[in-house]
């Protein structure tokens, strides 16, 4: 780490030359009397915001943080030569490392930084240095905060982002290796818990002995584990929420109803309303695990195309690829035109399932090397690999007609006509994918302008 010596050299130099004997006395006295008084207000102050209290409001904080207060404000403002003040700088760094595990927020180590000086440079006002020595030991208290500042911060950034990254990695690892065992695992822990129910229920014995579902194997698992892997899913709240109705409202009933009075109405209807419940949690959670599964390798849930997180990569691939073998590919932008139409009509469940085929129409028409993307709602984006803009036109065209000469199916067996615009462009050598993209979307512009179910080039 050859950073904290260099700073601190350059620190113990610019005081030498800008801090005489007497500031350095007059703030060592100040540290060496007040450290006790000081690390109590200190911790007093911090207690006031309702931010720094989950952190600090324990016994434990307290009985660390008041004495390594006071030991760092010795090591800080108090040393005696420049290996002094590098041993006080690595102490940031660690401290640094230490909010970082502990995430800390940035904002509360400043404040906490602010009240410090001001703290320290109200007792040198009281002192009876003159003007000048007065100013200068200010800026020397200044001085040091400062670059004890700057030293934690850069400790704190590294650390955090270190633990980002190993989050990321954990993360990926888990997915990618894991998630197929970890479904199997967690259904067979719900349908354990649920087996347990029914046994209860069958023989009539007392529920009290039954864990709820919350201190159950899954319940750790969905505490602990599920919100790394799931943390945006639609699904992780509502199975919450699943297994809260089923531990807080209905289970407790049904264990009072069902040593009360086994066989009333009341009771069977809670029966059905948990085994209810846990059928939803159980849809719920291999929801969950497919949806990320898909999102995981990069596919759209719907349509099983790819969804856009790999388009920035296949499209760099194919312009550099492009550029080696000196031939071009070329991008179709495709949308459904009157797409709202079909959902206010038929309903969003019904416009599913005509993109669910449109998917597969547009799929049907390409070469094994082509790239299909679910780019929007209701717009797809295609990358023709190999291709001149007459053959790729040709290819458009082909996709567009055999888009308004099919029936799409509804459920219930109804059928309905769909058209499609299409943009086209071709690549022309430009390094940034962007703008291919925007090329093709004005092309799209175009059909549509032009009265859309038709095919324009850029
Ligand atoms: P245009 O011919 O100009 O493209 O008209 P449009 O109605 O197709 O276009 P607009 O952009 O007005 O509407 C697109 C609609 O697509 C609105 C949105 O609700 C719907 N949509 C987007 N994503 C989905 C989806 O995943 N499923 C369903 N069913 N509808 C979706
Ligand atoms: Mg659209
Ligand atoms: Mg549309």
């Amino acid at each position: 780490m050859p950073h904290t010596p260099r700073l601190a050299a350059e620190t113990w130099q610019h005081l030498a030359e800008t801090s005489s004997d007497a500031i350095r006395a007059a703030v060592t006295g100040i540290i060496q009397r007040d450290k006790v008084e000081l690390a109590d207000r200190f911790y007093e102050q911090m207690l006031t915001d309702p931010a720094a209290t989950q952190f600090l409001s324990t016994q434990a904080v307290e009985a660390h943080l008041k004495p390594g207060l006071q030991r760092w404000m010795e090591m800080l403002f108090c040393h005696r030569s420049v290996e002094e003040l590098i041993s006080a700088l690595a102490l940031q760094r660690h401290v640094g490392e230490v909010h970082a595990r502990a995430q800390i927020p940035v904002q509360l180590v400043a404040r906490g930084f602010r009240f410090l000086k001001q703290a320290i440079n109200a007792r040198l006002i009281a002192t009876d240095l003159d003007r000048e020595a007065l100013v200068h030991a200010v800026l020397h208290v200044d001085h040091l905060t400062d670059i004890a500042f700057e030293e934690m911060s850069s400790a704190f950034i590294l650390s955090a982002e270190r633990s980002a990254r190993t989050d990321e990695a954990y993360k990926m690892h888990e997915a990618g290796r894991n998630l197929a065992l970890e479904r199997e695992k967690q259904s067979v822990a719900v349908l354990e818990w649920e087996a347990r129910v029914y046994r209860l229920l069958a023989s009539g014995a007392p529920f009290h002995d039954m864990p709820t579902l919350q201190d159950s194997e899954f319940g750790l698992w969905l505490h602990h584990k599920a919100p790394l892997l799931f943390e945006d899913t639609r699904e992780l709240p509502l199975i919450e929420a699943c297994v809260e109705r089923i531990d807080e409202s209905l289970f407790p009933r049904l264990s009072c109803e069902r040593d009360t009075a086994p066989d009333g109405d009341d009771n069977r209807e809670l029966t059905r309303a948990v085994l209810v419940e846990i059928e939803e949690l159980k849809y719920l959670l291999r929801n969950m695990f497919d949806h990320i599964m898909e999102l995981e390798i990069g596919r759209d849930v719907l349509t099983h195309l790819f969804n856009r997180r790999f388009l920035p990569s296949i499209l760099r691939r194919e312009i550099s690829l492009a550029r080696k073998h000196e031939c071009s590919f070329c991008v179709l932008m495709m949308d459904i035109d009157h797409f709202k139409r079909i959902n206010d009509e038929h309903g969003h469940d019904a416009g599913d399932r005509v993109l669910q085929q449109i998917a597969g129409l547009i799929v049907g028409q390409l070469r094994a090397g082509d790239f299909v993307f679910r780019y929007g709602g209701e717009e797809f984006l295609a990358v023709l690999a190999e291709i001149d803009i007459p053959r790729a036109v040709s290819v458009a065209e082909k996709i567009r007609q055999r888009i308004s000469d099919s029936d799409v199916f509804l459920a219930g067996g109804e059928t309905i006509h769909v058209t499609m615009s299409i943009g086209l462009a071709g690549s022309d050598g430009h390094p940034d994918y962007q703008r291919l993209i925007d090329r093709a979307d004005k092309a799209l512009y175009a059909a549509k302008e032009a009265g859309r179910n038709r095919v324009a080039t850029d």
